[in-house]
């Protein structure tokens, strides 16, 4: 029977619509709104979907306040992105190093998007640190590490975007802000739920979604702008990892997925290219857990993905030096391919063992 399988031992998790008690930050956060400014918006480094669709919903109230209003990622711009009202605004800091590090140091409030640990900030972190600005977080992930002096942190939010949704209505009443401000934060929700597969999405995050909807959005257009926007090489990258580079472990309920650089490179590969390979393996009956390894210059890049309990981001921070959701993480390791991918199946194996009480 399937249940006899270790990765079911946890009890199902039933995801709820967690009522919170917003107005305890947003009396602060709308004060810190009011008294700035400057205000200066960055997420992490690899932005994905709901770091620049949460980014981009707060640059869109705030403009419609007639803040001035700034906005930065650390170091690149997906090209998925990259039709976004606003984006064309976004500020790269390792291509614009004197004028991010200007903005930086002339913001006095800067709000920090869809990440906890100030590393997330890639080469920009130093600047943020020794701002003099007001810094808050606004972001989703477990377990906030405290170096801003707000942290809006509600992991039982789907993504950072439905939560800046939530910041706003409570700042500015059930009004619709605007269109680019819906599409930002449709962005965020679908890519971050990875279109409502993923168990992370709960019954308010669909009231939110119908109000967006109302909004007369094009929501096909967008999903097309998402995830059919792919070049021929990246879907023959695709279906060669799945002949040539993804290793099954039934006995272990998981599998990986591995890229060489030389892979990367026969596949004229671009940012981007790779972004839910991970998922691939889930589909296949059985597998729980599954890796993704990319070989970079000097280390290699991990992500991790689970279903139902197994927790990915106790593994990636324990091992990997990681971290991320419970289903969704990722490290990395400074060694080889082969000896990453060995020191995997080492700790993948002590960890089915132990993982009965603890995992
Ligand atoms: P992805 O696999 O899509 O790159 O990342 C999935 C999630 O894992 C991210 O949203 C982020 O929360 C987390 N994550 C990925 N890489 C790292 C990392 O190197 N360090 C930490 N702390 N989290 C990561
Ligand atoms: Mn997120």
């Amino acid at each position: 029977m399937v249940f006899g399988n270790i990765f079911y031992l946890y009890p199902l998790i039933i995801t709820v619509a967690k009522v919170i008690d917003l107005s305890k930050y947003t009396k602060e956060l709308s004060k810190l709104i009011l008294s700035s400014e400057n205000i200066l918006l960055i997420c992490h480094i690899n932005p994905d979907g709901d770091a620049i669709g949460s980014q981009l919903a707060l640059y869109h109230y705030l403009r419609s306040k007639s803040k001035n209003v700034k906005l930065m990622v650390p170091n690149h711009l997906q090209e998925f992105l990259k039709w976004m009202d606003g984006a064309d605004q976004i500020n790269v800091f390792i291509k614009e190093r004197k004028k991010c590090r200007k903005l930086i140091a002339e913001a006095d409030l800067i709000i920090m998007f869809d990440f906890n640990q100030s590393n997330r900030l890639g080469e920009a972190e130093e600047s943020v640190k020794l701002s003099r600005a007001t810094k808050v977080i606004i972001d989703h992930h477990l377990d906030p590490v405290s170096f801003a002096d707000l942290i809006i942190s509600e992991p039982s939010k789907c993504s950072t975007s439905e939560l800046v949704y939530e910041l706003v209505s409570e700042m500015n009443g059930a009004q619709f802000i605007n269109r680019s401000y819906a599409e930002s934060l449709y962005v965020g929700i679908v890519t971050d739920t990875g279109n409502f597969e993923y168990g992370s999405y709960t019954s308010r995050t669909f009231r939110i979604v119908a109000e967006l909807l109302d909004t007369g959005l094009e929501k096909e257009k967008i999903l097309n702008m998402i995830y059919n926007n792919f070049s021929s090489d990246r879907m023959k990258l695709e279906g060669y990892v799945l002949n040539k580079r993804m290793v099954v472990l039934p006995e272990f309920n998981s599998a990986y997925i591995f890229l060489t650089k030389d892979d990367l490179k026969e596949y004229n590969h671009v940012k981007g290219d790779t972004e839910g390979f991970v998922n691939l393996p889930l589909s296949i009956k059985g597998i729980y857990f599954t890796a993704l390894f990319i070989e970079k210059d000097n280390f290699i890049k991990l992500s991790f993905r689970s279903k139902g309990r197994f927790p990915s981001n106790e593994f990636a921070s324990r091992y990997f030096s990681g971290g991320g959701h419970l289903n969704a993480s990722g490290g990395e390791y400074a060694d080889t391919l082969e000896h990453t991918i060995d020191y995997f199946l080492k700790v993948l194996k002590e960890n089915v063992g132990r993982c009965k009480e603890k995992m």
